[in-house]
């Protein structure tokens, strides 16, 4: 006979993931232990918009979009050129919809109205979606926590602050437990939702080189929590880690060094520019795709506006500010002069295609149609006046634009359609489960916004806690066979 478990299932961390896992576990009727390494609940989920993508909602219904599992399958696949794990991608697109219900049934409510922003609770789009899959939580992603988390004291799921998970305990080849401050915890099952490595400087450098690109400008919003402990634990027990090189990282401005609720939005009358002083992109193309619009062009793209554009930006912003600007071009991060021949000597690119872009992009603009880049399109999309302003006011000014807001990473420990973590050996190692960015294989190297971490950490929570119930339920008195 073995020893009894002190629970049937233990969740690792308490983002979004890991409180999706331990309420889709508890409803199932295991015994569950929520283990959280910081003093507070949330991670990065609570600190994001909780923006979701998901597919065949009666939020869309209700707005009369016609959408499938198939369809978002089929865009997701692409958009990754089908580089992310087929078997998985469709589990996360066939269950995003039943997600969604099961959400609004525990209480998160989101309005079948149209939102035009990640932060106007809604459907919505953020650029690069097929049709509208967006959905915004009220009260975004701190909402979304709030009312997980009174849906896992209702169903009496134990959670223990403070506790940071070292290790697994497996034994016979299965997991049973996890290890804090040299402390066994005992259970049949173990979900890994400790979140992503955005906040270990040396797993970023293995696990996202594209990071360094950035160099001092670099910074971090995710949570503080998001450490990589799943890395150590796949590297011990001989885990597959899927994903390497991707995450997400947004393009701010050199001297910007906070998400864009506190920094604030670059002026609408702006050209991004290359290194050949060549207009190279839509300015406002989505996030989803921008950072690699940049890596074609070297890495980073010059952003050049003038001073009736400075002197128009909205007060209250920590960075996208008029005095701000002017500090930075004391400082030399932004290049400031009076002439546009004169910013192109600074910006070491030739006066006559910087001019000659300027030139085009004022006639462009002057008639709101960017037969170009077909940004009026992008503008149009969040509800701005296409017919912008002309770049013609001296002193001019250029700001190198990067990858340097680093949002959220994607190696994670590669999982099965079951959301089962595989070994290096491609089997299953019984007893153990990940989800959200912990878990590998879904998240891609092109970020399918807007929504796209949010709902696989709350759809896979969700699936992993229900395959970790039953595994429990299965062992109870436990067997040898795996429930697979
Ligand atoms: C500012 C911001 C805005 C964003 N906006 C969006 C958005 O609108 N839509 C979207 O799709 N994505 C967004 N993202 C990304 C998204 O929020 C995250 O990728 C996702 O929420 C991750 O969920 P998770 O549960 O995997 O991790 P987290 O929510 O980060 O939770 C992981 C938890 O595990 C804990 N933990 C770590 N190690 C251990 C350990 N060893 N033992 C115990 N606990 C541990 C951490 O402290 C943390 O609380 C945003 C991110 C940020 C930072």
């Amino acid at each position: 006979m073995s020893e009894p478990h002190d629970y049937d299932v233990i969740v690792v961390g308490a983002g979004g993931a890991g409180l999706a896992a331990s309420i889709s576990a508890a409803q199932a009727g295991a015994r569950v232990l929520l283990l959280e390494a910081e003093d507070e609940i949330g991670g990065s989920t609570q600190l994001s918009a909780g923006l979701l993508t998901a597919s065949a909602t009666s939020v869309q219904e209700s707005l009369g979009v016609d959408d499938s599992p198939l369809r978002m399958f089929q865009h997701y696949m692409d958009l990754n050129g089908w580089r992310v794990r087929p078997g998985p991608v469709r589990m996360f697109c066939e269950e995003s919809g039943s997600a969604v219900e099961w959400l609004l049934e525990l209480g998160v409510e989101i309005p079948a109205q149209v939102s035009r922003s990640a932060h106007e609770p809604g459907l919505t789009r953020a650029g690069v979606e097929d049709v509208w899959r967006g959905h915004v939580p009220k009260d975004q992603g701190y909402g979304l926590v709030q009312v997980l988390d009174k849906a896992r004291a209702r169903l009496h799921v134990d959670l223990a602050l403070g506790s940071r998970v070292e290790d697994l305990v497996v034994r016979d080849g299965a997991v049973q437990g996890v290890v804090i401050e040299g402390e066994e915890a005992t259970a049949p099952a173990v979900v890994i939702a400790s979140g992503g490595l955005a906040a270990d400087a040396d797993l970023v450098r293995r696990f996202l080189p594209d990071a360094e690109v950035a160099g001092d400008a670099l910074f971090v919003v995710a949570a503080p929590g998001c450490r990589g402990d799943h890395v150590g634990i796949a590297e011990r027990h001989d885990l597959a880690l899927f994903g390497q090189g991707w995450g997400l990282l947004l393009v701010t401005a050199e001297f910007q060094r906070y998400h864009h609720w506190q920094s604030g939005f670059p002026p609408a009358s702006r050209i991004h520019v290359g290194l050949d002083g060549r207009r190279c992109m839509d300015e406002d193309a989505p996030y989803a795709v921008s950072p690699g619009i940049l890596k074609d062009h070297g890495g980073w793209v010059w952003s050049v506006f003038d001073d009736d554009a400075r002197t128009s930006l909205p007060p209250g912003y920590a960075d996208w500010d008029a005095d701000r600007i002017l500090e930075e071009a004391a400082k030399g991060v932004v290049l400031r002069a009076d002439t546009l021949e004169e910013l192109a000597a600074l910006m070491d690119v030739p006066a006559d295609h910087l001019t000659a872009s300027v030139t085009r992009f004022n006639a462009l603009f002057a008639n709101g149609n960017d037969e170009d880049f077909l940004r009026h399109e992008s503008l149009a999309a969040k509800g701005v006046d296409p017919h912008l302003a002309p770049i013609a006011t001296g002193p001019f000014h250029a700001v190198r634009m990067l990858p340097a807001e680093l949002v959220c990473t994607h190696t994670g420990l590669e999982v099965d359609a079951r959301t089962r973590v595989l070994g290096t050996d491609g089997r299953a190692l019984p007893g153990l489960y990940a989800a959200g960015e912990a878990a590998g294989g879904i998240l891609g190297e092109r970020y399918v916004g807007g929504g796209n971490s949010v709902a696989h950490a709350l759809v896979l929570g969700r699936v992993a806690g229900r395959e970790a119930a039953a595994r429990a339920a299965a062992s109870s008195p436990r067997t040898e066979e795996d429930p697979a």
